[in-house]
């Protein structure tokens, strides 16, 4: 509808250029072509006016007026039978008065009322159409009048046959320049109307197709090349939302079938209190690993939709450190490992989000205890750096594989340790560690080799009096009235 639109509007937009253009210059040529013509006539006229002076200027001047108009009788009625012309002296006498001026009669004043360029006048006389030119002269010391004219209807007759010319030739023009731009439109927006044909077949199901791209090198390579760019971006995003869902469903469908199994082996027979006891705190453990699992998933499409939002404001580590030790000792020591929680004696002030930084702690414990065999021991560490507050947790755990060392923050992935037993992990616990650390303008970072343990640290900034600097944390101004609060 658009293409069409444009086409109609781009074809109104030529023809109205090329009918004015066209016009104008109709116009132009022919007010060029009559101002051409009045100048021929008008020299002619003068011409004729100025053999008048010359023929004056060859007479005796003694020679009486009355030998005078014998002298211009003999010539002018023998040479063109006077036409148009009469000459009169500055007293108004007449000199020489052909019969076709006699028949007019037309007002010849007098040489001093005379401008230099003489007075042009017009009339129909008969079939001709004529123009008279009164023309002021002087020979010797005596002015006279000329009154000379010339029939217009050759001149008429080639700009009456040019107009006509024109009148016919200018529509046409218009007109076939009207269908050449309506032409023109078309070929210009094919390409256009092409590309469009061609997007409305994408869909959902198709995303990886690609609109051509014409060798041109031109503003429709260039919309064809932007449109698939964007095409690649939206079927990347529809691909890790696919394999998120996807792989959300699998994570699911696991615990869910094993607790179903769980229940109804349980209900194959009647079983004495104990063994229902012992069932049930089976499907208590297996449901708290489910609601983690839920909660992980959660906050990672809350994040991806934008929803999950990070509050910054100044948190005292020497607190959170204390909390996470409770927190942990009892199921560290029950793994057999030793827990530890090393801070300076200084004040220890952090820029945090109190509801997230908990998490990204317990998320780099809980893999610490997991992939630590008994025996080894976790550190939770505060260190105070130029840049910030380093937070690290190392453990002396299974370590990581240098091939799987740059998957381990991708989503469900999940490494092959050795020796570990327990996999409960869905693989998300790093994804959203790493989001929570680049939500606190920090990056979460992991030195590890296989059998010597693992360390993971992020630099929190030191929670200071003076405000932030905009240009060093630009992703946390929507924070920043809280933090300063
Ligand atoms: P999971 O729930 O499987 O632990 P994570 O995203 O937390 O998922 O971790 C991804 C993978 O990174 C783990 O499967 C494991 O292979 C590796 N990993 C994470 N933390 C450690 C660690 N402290 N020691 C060794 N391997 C670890």
């Amino acid at each position: 509808m658009k293409t069409a639109a444009i086409r109609i509007r781009l074809t109104f937009w030529y023809f109205a250029m090329f009918a004015t253009a066209a016009c104008l210059l109709s116009i132009a040529s022919w007010w060029m072509l009559q101002r051409s013509v009045d100048a021929t006539e008008y020299h002619d006229l003068q011409e004729r006016a100025e053999d008048v002076q010359l023929l004056l200027l060859n007479e005796d001047p003694n020679r009486s007026i009355d030998e005078l108009r014998q002298d211009f009788t003999q010539i002018y009625s023998i040479k063109d039978d006077g036409k148009w012309l009469q000459v009169a002296d500055q007293d108004g006498r007449w000199i020489y008065r052909s019969r076709r001026m006699i028949a007019e009669n037309p007002e010849l004043p007098r040489p001093e009322q005379l401008p230099k360029m003489g007075v042009i006048a017009e009339f129909h006389q008969g079939t001709r159409y004529v123009r008279i030119l009164a023309y002021p002269i002087q020979v010797r010391d005596k002015k006279y009048s000329v009154q000379t004219g010339i029939a217009l209807n050759k001149s008429m007759a080639l700009l009456k046959s040019f107009g006509a010319d024109l009148l016919l030739l200018t529509p046409a023009m218009i007109l076939f320049a009207s269908l050449g731009g309506h032409w023109m439109s078309r070929k210009a927006l094919r390409p256009v109307a092409l590309l469009a044909a061609e997007a409305r077949c994408i869909n959902d199901r198709n995303l990886d197709r690609r609109l051509p791209v014409p060798q041109t090198q031109d503003e429709i390579s260039d919309l064809s090349n932007t449109l698939n760019q964007m095409l690649e971006r939206i079927d990347k995003a529809f691909a890790s939302v696919r394999a998120f869902t996807g792989n959300a469903s699998h994570e699911l469908r696991t615990p869910i079938t094993l607790l179903r199994t769980e229940i109804e082996v349980a209900l194959i027979r009647p079983r004495d209190g104990e063994e229902y006891r012992a069932t049930l705190s089976h499907l208590h453990h297996e449901t708290v690993l489910m609601t983690r699992l839920v909660e992980n998933l959660l906050s990672i499409a809350r994040a991806d939709a934008g929803a999950e939002r990070v509050n910054l404001q100044p948190i005292d580590l020497n607190d959170l450190f204390h909390r996470m030790d409770r927190d942990w000792i009892d199921s560290m020591h029950l793994a057999g490992l030793d827990f530890r929680t090393e801070i300076g004696n200084e004040q220890h002030q952090a820029l945090g989000d109190p509801s997230t930084l908990p998490r990204l702690l317990s998320i780099l414990l809980e893999n610490a205890r997991k992939y630590t065999p008994a025996g080894g021991s976790v550190v939770l560490s505060a260190v105070n750096e130029s840049a910030g507050i380093r937070i690290a947790v190392q453990d002396t755990g299974v370590g990581i594989s240098q091939k799987d060392l740059p998957r381990i923050f991708d989503r469900f992935f999940r490494g092959e340790q050795a020796g570990i037993a327990e996999s409960s992990g869905s693989g998300l616990g790093l994804a959203l560690g790493k989001w929570i650390a680049e939500r606190h303008g920090t990056e979460l970072v992991v030195a590890s080799s296989p059998g010597c343990g693992s360390s993971f640290s992020f630099t929190l900034l030191r929670a200071t009096p003076a405000p932030l600097k905009r240009a060093s944390l630009p992703y946390l101004l929507e924070d920043e009235e809280e933090i300063q609060a």
